[in-house]
């Protein structure tokens, strides 16, 4: 994408940077979500126009988040990357300009000291490398790269044969494991003074969110525990893409119901521009207060 894309948040003496790397794909809503219309989406006015198209269909982006503390630059996911082999047309063989515009935002991938991904899915990994010379290699080399244990103990057992969504583990997973940066962790871990992660399963068995706190202010990354702020108004709606429909359901009401009403920043990992809000009450339902 390009630079007008970006966008800075902060949270006491922590930034968060956002960089996009697809945005406002438009879903077919049936896609994503189990039982979703455009009949549903239109009940909620406040979707529109940034979440929603005015048919009613849904749209998220694809980007991912640095979190500068005061010690630390930490990459929050890293998108699909480029040059891949994907079974989605929209996601394969892409060439965006992904590291140009983490080096105008000011994050040339050497100085980034932490890759934290919050699960495994290909969306979410594919710049832990790049191709140069036609062979995979770290993007960040001055990285230790933090995995989960449990969303590791699920993904080593899946047959890298080609098959459907395995490709990632050979070209962006597997290349860090060979060169020793990798770090298998909790998922309760605290990553600095600031960050903590918090574990939300469902999506994937070792899914977790990233939550910051500095200065009396907070926010969390959401990852995948939701995709789409319909999902603040309907968590306990199942979502196609979740290994475990119902964990997932139980995991995101607690947490609509956790931060609902507090000051805490959302910042959800595929909400489009602005990405950023709160959760407020709107009568009968839980609704996304856009910020900025
Ligand atoms: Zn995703």
């Amino acid at each position: 994408m390009s630079v007008e894309h970006m966008r800075t948040w902060t949270i006491g003496e922590v930034e968060v940077t956002r960089i996009v790397e697809v945005n406002d794909h438009v879903d077919p809503l049936a896609f994503l979500l189990e039982g979703g219309s455009r009949e549903l989406m239109k009940q909620y006015d406040w979707l529109f126009p940034h979440f929603s198209t005015p048919e009613g269909d849904l749209k998220i982006s694809f980007q991912c988040f640095v979190v500068k503390t005061p010690k630390r630059r930490i990459m929050v996911d890293t998108c699909i990357g480029n040059d891949r082999w994907r079974e989605h047309a929209i996601f394969n063989d892409m060439q965006t300009s992904f590291l140009e515009d983490l080096q105008h935002a000011g994050f040339p991938p050497e100085t980034i000291d932490t890759v934290l991904c919050t699960h495994l899915h290909f969306d979410h990994v594919g710049w832990n490398t790049r191709k140069v010379a036609g062979k995979w290699v770290p993007t960040f080399p001055n990285a230790r790269y933090l995995l989960g244990r449990r969303e590791w103990d699920h993904w080593k057992e899946v047959p890298r044969d080609g098959g459907v969504h395995s490709q990632h583990l050979v070209d962006a997973i597997q290349p860090v494991l060979d060169a020793g940066l990798a770090d298998f962790i909790e998922a309760d871990r605290q990553v600095c003074e600031e960050i903590n992660l918090m574990p939300t399963p469902g999506h994937t068995p070792g899914h977790v969110s990233v939550h910051i706190r500095s200065q009396g202010q907070e926010a969390i990354i959401t990852g995948d525990m939701m995709h789409h702020p319909i999902q603040i108004a309907r968590p306990l709606m199942p979502a196609n893409f979740c290994m475990d429909k119902t964990q997932a359901c139980t995991t995101r009401k607690e947490f609509v119901d956790r931060f609902g009403g507090s000051k805490a920043l959302i910042i959800g990992s595929h909400f489009c521009d602005p990405t950023a809000g709160w959760i407020e009450r709107e009568q009968d339902h839980w609704r996304f207060r856009i910020c900025g």
